[in-house]
């Protein structure tokens, strides 16, 4: 977990590498969509290019039938996903049903302004249609208000992770990996 900027698809990266696992992103398999035209595309787009999210019915069966893959039975890890306390719900209820457990929750703290002038970095670069200044605003306020909430939740089960999300991006690794308490491979 962690605001819009903050590295969660960067490090989601590293993490899973590491347990030999897949990393799960829910923005990347909309983006998928959005690119490929599909309908689920179509209809993701109109919520993603103003900063709001997805409706959960929508992307609760994605991220079902997502995890009934085979390359997932052995654990994977979520990117951005849940965000709402709709989703969290929706996903107690899917791995009880696969029979996985929640490890872990991390989430990467990072200064609000920090995060724009990333993410108006980012647009230079990456170009995502999402990635503009009112946009950016918009998607940080949408996760203060429906995703902050889960950080309590989590942290109420005791599997919360809390690390700074502020630096070189292998500082970040590091820190997540002691935090988690695994020995890094190189
Ligand atoms: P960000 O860096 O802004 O968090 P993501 O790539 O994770 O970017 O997500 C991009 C967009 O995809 C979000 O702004 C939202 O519209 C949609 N999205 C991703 N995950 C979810 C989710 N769990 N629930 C609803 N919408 C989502």
């Amino acid at each position: 977990m962690g605001p819009p900027g903050a590295g969660k698809g960067t490090q989601a990266r590293f993490v899973a590498e590491h347990f030999g696992i897949p990393a799960i992103s829910t923005g990347d398999i909309f983006r998928a969509n959005v690119s490929q035209g599909t309908p689920l595309g179509v209809e993701a787009k109109r919520y993603m290019d103003a900063g709001e999210y997805v409706p959960d019915e929508v992307t609760n069966l994605m991220v079902r039938n997502r995890i009934d893959e085979p390359d997932a039975e052995p654990g994977f890890l979520l990117d951005g996903y849940p965000r709402t306390l709709a989703q969290v719900t929706e996903l107690d209820g899917m791995i009880a049903f696969t029979g996985h457990q929640l490890d872990a929750v991390v989430v990467l703290t990072v200064d609000p302004e920090e995060l724009v002038q990333r993410l108006l970095q980012r647009a230079q670069t990456d170009g995502r249609a999402d990635d503009t200044e009112d946009v950016i605003r918009r998607r940080q306020e949408v996760y203060a208000e429906q995703t902050e909430p889960l950080i309590g939740v989590y942290r109420e089960r005791g599997i919360l992770v809390e690390v700074d999300g502020v630096g070189e991006v292998d500082e970040v690794t590091a820190r997540i990996f002691d935090a988690l308490d695994v020995v890094p491979q190189s």
